[in-house]
């Protein structure tokens, strides 16, 4: 355990001036404070704030941010009060311990509507100092370090909050190192296997590796030295977690020294950086699509760094960061580095651009969105990566990683959005499903008195464009009703023979209980008001004497229906479209059976699953509808969507109904690469059999001297399951790629 004398050297080493009598009185506290408290492991509970404290010395904060890491759990955990620490310390301390009680209470992977409540007192609690998460960072560090002394439950679920909240608040906040620890921990004890594959692979690669690494050092040095740069070159090994990541994102495994090691390159100022580049460019060739200039267009978290990859030295590929000496400070320590302690001024620099966020996300807040929207908001925009587009008159529109033309196009203006009927990217046009990469111009093509289909909510990104979306498909998706509303009481009234109009309806409206004519046909047209009552709140003396009267059809087909199915009515008023020369047995192929479980298909209408591969509970969905055949669901990052991209009233919103747990399996297929040698094959279905998969089929597209591809069928519980087999086929070293097939 840290000893009192070690942890004023420890503060005094950055900083001359610290109070050294506040840190030896901090240090007393806490210690008599926790007394005989022990931790899981068996240690005395002091030694884990004294570690936390530690941490932040190696980040070089201020007094206070010290001695609130000190004391962070004794309001929480002893005798200590926040009267006390006020009064022994000073309110500053007293409000950053406070802070950290809060927090501490907070359970942020609970169900989805405290999740979003609680996410938001966090950031609230955030708020009111940054210090206060500098420190909830390091306490959450020393515990995922020390985490293996806790059950299998508390340590799956302290993982996957660190993964969930905390790891990207770090990064958030620029501290890659922080953010990098923590995922890797987290990793560690989510997937133990896989994370012990990846291990073992590295290590291996890594040690067969070494001589290499040195190498591309040098060469790079004397490179750069040749033309009067001086400049530090260093290896970098990526951690088993962002391989994993990679892995995932790409679908590859990993096998290159690029995947491994990344270079870095510190040079004395931005003018060096581009010279640098320019060496590097014209010694060897660049990868295509790899550049990436930070420097110009610094990331959101004030991360700068030009990123480059090339077929370096022993034709390598070698991915290289070229930055200042600031710049890698500020890389790796992020708002922590603008917060060195300067002129004994406990508040950290404001102009930086990860609290100029905070600041902006607690101004979200205060727009009062509901808790879970307001999580869907944070977690899916405020914690990616962003892209940065531009509209053809050069305005930059910054927007999260994934992000698609219609985001882009209600970041411009809701208008746009709502209008927007095609996308041209640099010129050519796309597809609306096209995700944005950086520098993209887009142009967004409008066509008047468009609604944006339903479907469009769950292929958009931000918050913004969803919210958006929402709104403006309710008001069309009401329309609709309402014009078929208005069509049924036409007939009804004409059945009656009665006359019927607005006015008159208008006369009623008290007896029907609604403030507008529209109200009503939209109530009709949804079946929650029966026409024949509509009839008798106009006309009170009517007598129905044909209430038990078959079905009649409606007048006319819904717009996007074409005229090949048919739209009723049955007696309970709900519509039903049916398509003529079809039973609910006939077809072909799976999913055709009543029991499929897609919410959002309200009528009779045949539903299947795309062809090839196609979609699992979890994945999103989209169904499109064709005229004469029904409905056929597809996942939503299937390519073959792209061809129904012109005609958006052939998208249903849809999604899946499966509540009750896993009951039935899906058909998934997936494209192997398998390398050739005896057992690789048993060593696959190995895999799938061990994680209960049904293998349907497994055909063998080609076979090269070294590799195989294999495409197989495989019937799965849900997207979870599949997933659990893809990642576990990834780490296994006779498999060289893995990819979905989606129809
Ligand atoms: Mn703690």
């Amino acid at each position: 355990m840290m000893r009192q004398y070690e942890l004023v050297e420890r503060v005094k080493a950055y900083n001359p001036a610290a109070d050294e009598a506040m840190l030896n009185r901090a240090y007393i506290y806490a210690m008599r404070a926790h007394g005989t408290q022990k931790r899981a492991s068996g240690d005395p509970f002091f030694a884990h704030p004294l570690e936390v404290a530690a941490i932040l010395t190696d980040l070089r904060l201020d007094d206070a941010t010290i001695v609130a890491a000190v004391l962070h759990d004794t309001v929480e955990d002893t005798a200590a009060t926040l009267d006390e620490i006020n009064r022994t310390f000073s309110p500053e301390i007293g409000t950053l311990v406070d802070g950290l009680t809060k927090i501490k209470r907070l359970d942020l992977v609970s169900k989805r509507a405290a999740q979003g409540e609680n996410f938001r007192k966090l950031l609230l609690a955030i708020a009111a100092d940054v210090r206060v998460l500098l420190v909830k960072l390091a306490d959450r560090l020393h515990n995922m370090r020390t985490l293996q002394h806790m059950t299998a439950e508390k340590r799956a679920r302290i993982a996957q909050e660190t993964l969930d909240i905390y790891a990207p608040l770090a990064s958030r906040m620029g501290m890659q190192e922080m953010r990098e620890e923590l995922e890797d921990l987290s990793f560690r004890n989510l997937k133990p296997d896989v994370y012990a594959t990846i291990s073992r692979r590295l290590a291996d690669l890594s040690a067969k590796s070494e001589r290499l690494v040195e190498s591309i050092e040098a060469d790079l040095t004397q490179r750069l030295a040749a033309k009067g740069i001086t400049a530090t070159v260093k290896g970098r090994q990526k951690r088993a977690y962002s391989i994993y990541a990679k892995m995932e994102r790409k679908s590859v495994a990993f096998e290159q020294l690029s995947d491994i090691f990344g270079f870095r390159v510190v040079v004395d100022d931005v003018d060096t950086c581009y010279r640098a580049l320019g060496v590097v460019h014209t010694t060897w060739p660049m990868v295509p699509g790899r550049y990436k200039d930070y420097i110009s267009t610094p990331k959101q978290n004030d991360y700068r760094s030009i990123h480059t990859t090339v077929i370096g030295p022993k034709s390598q590929r070698v991915e290289l960061q070229i930055r200042t000496g600031a710049m890698d400070e500020i890389g790796e320590y992020g708002i922590a580095a603008h917060a060195l302690y300067k002129d004994g001024s406990p508040h950290l620099a404001t102009e930086s651009g990860a609290y100029q966020w905070l600041r902006r996300t607690i101004e979200l807040l205060a727009e009062g969105d509901s808790p879970e929207e307001f999580l869907e908001h944070t977690k899916l925009e405020l914690f990616q990566d962003q892209v940065f587009c531009f509209t053809p008159k050069g305005r930059l529109i910054a927007l999260p990683r994934g992000a698609t033309p219609i985001d882009f196009a209600y970041a411009v203006h809701t208008d746009v959005g709502n209008t927007a009927v095609g996308t041209k990217i640099n010129g050519r046009i796309a597809p609306l499903l096209t995700q944005l990469q950086n520098g993209d111009e887009v142009e967004i093509v409008r066509a008047d008195g468009q609604t944006p289909p339903a479907a469009w909510e769950s292929l958009a990104v931000t918050g913004k464009a969803r919210a958006a979306i929402r709104r403006a498909t309710r008001s069309a998706v009401r329309r609709q009703y309402a014009g078929l509303g208005r069509q049924i009481l036409d007939r009804a009234f004409e059945r009656a023979g009665k006359n019927f109009s607005d006015e008159k309806l208008r006369g009623a409206l008290s007896r029907l209980a609604r403030v507008s004519t529209e109200d009503v046909f939209a109530a009709v047209g949804r079946g929650e008001m029966f026409s024949g009552d509509v009839v008798k709140a106009v006309y009170p003396d009517y007598k129905d004497e044909r209430r038990s009267n078959a079905p009649v059809p409606a007048p006319g087909p819904k717009p996007h229906v074409n005229g090949a199915g048919r739209l009723s009515l049955d007696k309970d008023q709900t519509v039903r479209l049916t398509w003529p020369g079809r039973d609910a047995a006939g077809g072909e192929g799976a999913g055709q059976d009543a029991g499929i479980p897609i919410r959002g298909l309200d009528r009779d209408v045949l539903v299947r699953f795309a062809p090839e591969g196609g979609a699992v509970p979890g994945d999103r969905i989209v169904g499109i509808l064709t005229p004469g055949e029904g409905v056929t669901i597809y996942p939503i990052q299937s390519p073959a969507l792209a061809a129904f991209d012109n005609e958006p009233d052939r998208w249903l919103d849809v999604r899946w109904d499966v509540d009750g747990g896993p009951h039935q399996r899906f058909p998934a297929r997936l494209a192997l690469q398998s390398i050739n040698e005896p057992g690789s094959f048993a060593q696959i279905a190995q895999v799938i059999a061990d994680h209960d998969g049904n293998i349907d089929n497994i055909s063998m597209r080609r076979r090269t001297q070294d590799f195989t591809d294999v495409v197989i069928d495989l019937a799965v519980w849900d997207l979870k399951h599949l997933t659990a087999i893809v990642s576990e086929l990834r780490a296994k070293r006779v498999v060289s790629r893995v990819d979905r097939v989606n129809g």
